[in-house]
């Protein structure tokens, strides 16, 4: 659906279905790129991209390096242009740019805020302190999650998925400082390194925080501790799939039973909401869990863990000592050796901040205003390719074809960037410390969320920014949404792009792989109004899940490093929408001149271009780290096996490159996944 935290789920779309396809093109990427060491049917993924991950070193700032990083170099360097001019207009207060070039100058004066040192967050520091029971605590716990500190758990406002038409308040597990459950209890080699970097971590916090060694220690020891308890009560990453069994809909009475601890009216209060008639619980066991804690464990190491999570969450945008610290635990997770550049990691926190802000001004710039109706062609391209495969299936019937199509046609696009903007006009930003204004940032952004609950569902609204590099598919809306960022093609211009490349990298690789999700195991059990309600017949559903298992199965067996497996379950639904991505893409590439003719470029027919534009979406190489980490935390799988996967259960696959029996990819007809 999104991208993970590593780039690594990014879908590319890149063109448009109208450029003249390129005879011998003088630039030809795909063909540059070929490892022919490798035979296609051995690892496509590396006869694709092994020339350029030969001749491509990883930055030492980078837990991997790819397509997507090179498309970010483009735009990194567009929004440093952005911001600078903005310093320099002297902007009037209260304006976009001001926000822009306070923003930025405030982030990039390294020299007053390593002076400052926990300066800024004394005041937040100094409150935790105070509190002498766990209602004080509470209370300031919940003032500092409307600034964007996490703590005991995960609240926010989305859609109801029994009722798309309003917004609820929902509870989710949360709470940890490692990201997810599984850093607390696995037992190889690299994430027993990461629970000692975290470990160290702590003990370097409460130093910093003025204890002596063993006081740090000992407090170092009751927070993860505590932590481990709460991960213990968390639900595995293929368990919170389920849309149903992580749908708990209660009155605040019925929360106030599963957390007596925690006084519910005055903490949904004191986060500023007035009124509330339900909440949707993610866990409920967790909720339980989380009780149990807060009436057992002592004040003083819940004071602690409010303390270790304010660095934590502070900790990107503080002094040297503070992000060092931090920077030596998350490389146990990236890999990386070095931090990224200051600048790109300010790009990066403004786009979380004002992004949409810097989009308006990106868009006025940079992207092309035909470049939206050529991109929705595009889209209704796939759509109709769509219905002919549904048309097809012989395991779906005519009953619930039909309701398949109607969610089909009912599907949304946004493409480019939103008709309407966010108004940042409340958002104060301003020089002085770089974390406060983060804060206020993200106090901006809970206020904006919380004023949701009163609203009726704003579907016009964007959760990506027209500069991100990325797209997703939003079932409570039943919509797909690909931003303007997305349109950079790093080095090329659209005329040096020939059909078969753009078919296999824009059109299966986004467009085709979002409107999958819409029927994926999630989507699909989603209306075309995007109300979680069944609109399958009993055999029809029992046909998917028969089908979905063989693809989980088939993810099961891929060790992308040491000896650790993928999650089928977890990931089931990228690669069904992989899978389904790249079939409607050769579906609708089958209907074009350029397939047709049959004309090779450099060598390469028509199809074999498409595979290879597929891979190219996925040209990627990553740190054995990273890999590790997207594996335990990411519903996506690493790029070689987004490629591989899917492919081998593609007879178009095998004839473009002659694969046969013997060779390492060749599966026999009866062990490939067909679903959409
Ligand atoms: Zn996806």
């Amino acid at each position: 659906m999104k991208k993970s935290f590593f780039f690594a789920s990014i879908c590319i779309l890149l063109y448009a279905c109208n450029t003249p396809s390129v005879k011998n093109s003088k630039v030809d990427i795909l063909s540059s790129n070929i490892d022919s060491t490798i035979k296609p049917g051995d690892d496509f993924f590396l006869y694709a991209n092994g020339g350029w991950i030969k001749r491509t070193p990883i930055p030492a700032s980078e837990s991997g390096w790819g397509i997507g990083n090179l498309v970010m170099e483009e735009n990194y360097t567009r929004l440093k242009k952005i911001n600078e001019d903005a310093v320099a207009a002297k902007a009037t207060e209260g304006s976009i740019t001001q926000k822009i070039g306070d923003f930025w100058q405030s982030a990039m004066d390294t020299i007053a805020i390593n002076k400052a040192g926990l300066a800024p967050l004394k005041n937040d520091l100094d409150k935790i302190n105070a509190t002498k029971n766990i209602v004080e605590l509470l209370e300031v716990a919940a003032e500092l999650k409307t600034k964007g500190i996490k703590f005991f758990f995960n609240d926010y406002v989305a859609q109801d998925d029994k009722n798309s038409e309003v917004m609820a308040f929902r509870l989710d597990q949360g709470g940890l400082g490692m990201p997810n459950r599984d850093y607390y209890f696995k037992t190889d080699p690299r994430t027993t390194a990461v629970r000692n970097a975290y470990k160290t971590y702590l003990v370097k916090t409460f130093k910093q925080l003025g204890n002596v060694e063993a006081l740090a220690q000992k407090n170092a020891d009751a927070v993860f501790l505590l932590e481990t308890k709460l991960a213990k009560a968390s639900r595995k990453l293929e368990d919170t799939r389920d849309p149903y069994t992580n749908y708990n809909k209660m009155d605040i009475a019925g929360l106030s039973k599963l957390t007596a601890a925690i006084n519910w009216n005055n903490f949904i209060k004191n986060i500023g909401i007035y009124k509330l008639d339900s909440v949707i619980v993610g866990q409920p066991e967790f909720y339980t869990a989380l009780n149990k804690e807060l009436t057992t464990t002592s004040i003083d190491d819940w004071k602690n863990y409010l303390q270790f999570h304010l660095i934590l969450g502070s900790a990107r945008y503080m002094d040297i000592v503070t992000f060092n610290n931090y920077f030596d635990y998350s490389k146990s997770l990236s890999g990386a050796d070095s931090p990224r550049p200051r600048w790109k990691r300010v790009l990066d926190a403004e786009e979380n901040a004002i992004g949409e802000a810097l989009g308006q001004l990106f868009v006025k710039e940079y992207f092309d205003e035909t470049a939206k109706k050529r991109y929705s062609n595009l889209v209704e391209v796939i759509r109709a390719a769509y219905k002919e495969r549904i048309a097809h299936l012989t395991w779906m019937s005519d009953s619930t074809k039909l309701k398949a199509y109607h969610k089909l046609a009912a599907i949304t696009k946004k493409v480019g960037y939103p008709d309407k903007w966010k108004d940042f006009s409340t958002l104060q930003i301003d020089k002085r410390p770089y974390v406060l204004n983060i804060q206020r940032a993200n106090k901006w952004w809970h206020q904006y969320n919380i004023n949701k609950l009163t609203k009726p569902v704003d579907r016009t609204e964007w959760d990506m920014t027209p500069q991100t590099y990325n797209a997703y598919y939003n079932p409570g809306n039943n919509e797909m949404v690909l931003p303007a960022g997305m349109f950079s093609v790093p080095g090329m211009k659209d005329a040096d792009l020939d059909n078969a490349f753009v078919y296999g990298y824009a059109a299966a690789s986004t467009i085709g792989h979002e409107i999958t999700h819409g029927f994926d195991d999630q989507g699909r059990q989603y209306d075309e109004a995007g109300n979680l309600k069944n609109w399958w017949n009993k055999q029809d559903a029992a046909q998917f899940n028969k089908r979905a298992k063989s693809i989980i199965e088939q993810f099961n067996e891929m060790v992308p490093v040491d000896t650790l497996h993928i999650n089928g379950n977890a990931t089931q639904g990228e690669n069904i929408a992989d899978l389904g991505g790249l079939l409607l893409g050769i579906d609708a590439f089958k209907k074009t001149a350029a397939f047709k003719k049959e004309e090779k470029i450099n060598g390469l027919t028509p199809m074999q271009r498409y595979f290879l534009g597929y891979a190219y979406s996925w040209m990627y190489e990553e740190r054995k780290e990273r890999i590790s980490s997207q594996v335990l935390t990411d519903v996506h799988a690493p790029a070689k096996e987004r490629v591989n996967g899917p492919l081998v259960n593609i007879p178009a696959f095998y004839e473009a490159f002659g694969i046969k029996a013997g060779d390492k990819m060749y599966r026999a007809d009866s062990l490939r996944v067909n679903i959409w």
